[in-house]
């Protein structure tokens, strides 16, 4: 490494420059011309290498210094380390920034941050799709002259941030988002959280709650009705009779009820095909036709049930049987008699297809996006009487969700309806091709 002269190295150095000079004068006798004229080269010397430096500073530009001589060398050394110690610690600061940045734009949230006057420093990419900033056309721009809602103009006036804000985006009217500003320094940090699906969330929770409440308060006010009668005086054994059939039947609607949210529950709580057991559909809808020619009763019902008796499958008997069985009583409870109920199961090109076809009243098509949603039902006294609460459809659409498939509702109003969906090809056994199902499903399995 090059050092700076001591004293002694710069008189020695300034004795090997001026000796000859001396020398020559003093053979000449002109000892003071000489030692001038030494003088004035050294200063022309020194004007050169001064030049050289201010060259490589001003012009030159590269990193690298020009050869220096003499005295010159470390200091034109000593600037090169200084410049290259500033580019490191430049480029170490310009990494940090780097890695700052990065790890704001890979969170979760939109960060804006803005200075005492309002004036946005940054965002990141999130900011931009949350609340429509445009960066960096806005840099500098104040924040409420951008989100020009009332109540986030008063926020930021007021500077009371111990508490979090929510406001609809400018840009995305369907969206709701929280802000919460954090000072730090003299600027401030505002976290912006796009919390649409947790409202749309609460929201779902209240009307289930609410729906729930109001399903068991029915039948509630009756059983307490008649318990209150009874308890009055011993009734005759006609109005008991009635009573008992009364109450037996509020009971049996809330056990209905409760299993089927029960059942809900359950399979919205399930991973996709938690269970991957071999479903004998054709003998469970077999179980069924005998299930529904009970519930049909003495009224002019025909079933038609044409079933491919190899096409199994894989997945949850118990959720494929709610679905089934879901779709299959539907039709008996809404048909109008004399009704003809037609249930398929057969292989198609793209998988088995599952469908039942009624000549019932049919669904106006305005309703027929929502049936699946909980608690909707399109005519709320006649699904009341059937002992429905909305929930049927529901099960079958989470069921079916849970095995890659999908429920479509085609109706004509007075005609009837048609509910079918199809079973994807790779959750499929036929057991008439296989020689053994087991080994189809650890087929799948793998
Ligand atoms: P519910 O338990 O009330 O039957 P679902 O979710 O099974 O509830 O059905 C939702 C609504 O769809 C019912 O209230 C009924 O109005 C209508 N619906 C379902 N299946 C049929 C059908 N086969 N024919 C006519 N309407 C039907």
């Amino acid at each position: 490494m090059l050092m700076p002269d001591t004293w002694g190295q710069l008189f020695w150095r300034l004795l090997r420059i001026y000796l000859p000079f001396l020398l020559a004068g003093w053979l000449c006798h002109q000892i003071f011309l000489f030692l001038f004229l030494g003088s004035l080269l050294h200063i022309g010397w020194f004007y050169y290498q001064q030049r050289k430096l201010l060259n490589w500073l001003y012009v030159d530009k590269r990193l690298t210094p020009p050869e220096g001589a003499g005295t010159w060398q470390p200091v034109f050394y000593g600037i090169y380390q200084l410049v290259k110690r500033r580019l490191n610690r430049e480029r170490e600061l310009a990494q940090l920034m780097k890695s700052f940045r990065l790890g704001a734009e890979s969170l979760p949230d939109a960060i804006v941050v803005f200075n005492q006057q309002d004036e946005i420093v940054w965002c990141n990419r999130l900011a931009m799709h949350l609340i429509g900033l445009k960066w960096p056309t806005d840099a500098g721009q104040t924040i409420s002259n951008l989100v020009r809602q009332p109540e986030f103009v008063r926020y930021i006036t007021k500077r009371q941030f111990n508490k979090g804000i929510e406001i609809t985006s400018p840009s995305r009217s369907d969206l709701k988002l929280e802000c919460r500003v954090m000072p730090y320094g003299d600027q401030f940090l505002m976290i912006v959280r796009d919390v649409t699906q947790q409202r749309k969330l609460d929201k779902m929770r209240k009307h289930f709650i609410s729906n729930v409440s109001h399903e068991l308060r029915t039948p509630l006010t009756v059983l307490r009705g008649y318990l209150e009668m009874l308890d009055d005086d011993l009734p005759s054994p006609v109005v008991w009779n009635k009573a008992h059939r009364m109450m037996s039947e509020q009971a049996l609607r809330m056990d209905n009820l409760v299993n089927q949210l029960l059942t809900l529950a359950r399979i919205e709580a399930a991973p996709e095909i938690d269970a991957m057991q071999q479903v004998d559909v054709p003998n469970m809808l077999d179980v069924l036709h005998h299930e529904a020619e009970s519930l049909a009763g003495e009224g002019e019902f025909q079933f038609d049930f044409d079933i491919d008796p190899h096409l199994w499958m894989v997945g949850n008997a118990d959720q494929m049987r709610s679905a089934f069985t879901n779709l299959v009583n539907n039709a008996v409870k809404y048909c109008s008699q004399p009704a003809l109920i037609e249930v398929s199961w057969k292989l198609l090109p793209q998988g088995a297809c599952f469908a039942v076809r009624d000549n019932g009243p049919g669904i106006p098509p305005q309703h027929i996006q929502r049936l699946t949603e909980r608690f909707y039902r399109v005519d709320k006294d006649r699904s009341r009487n059937t002992g429905g609460a909305g929930l049927g459809l529901s099960i079958v659409k989470h069921a079916l969700q849970h095995h890659r498939s999908e429920l479509v509702i085609e109706s004509v109003v007075g005609k009837g309806s048609r509910f079918s969906f199809i079973i994807p090809s790779e959750l499929l056994v036929n057991v008439k091709n296989q020689p053994t199902a087991p080994a189809a499903l650890a087929e799948y399995s793998s």
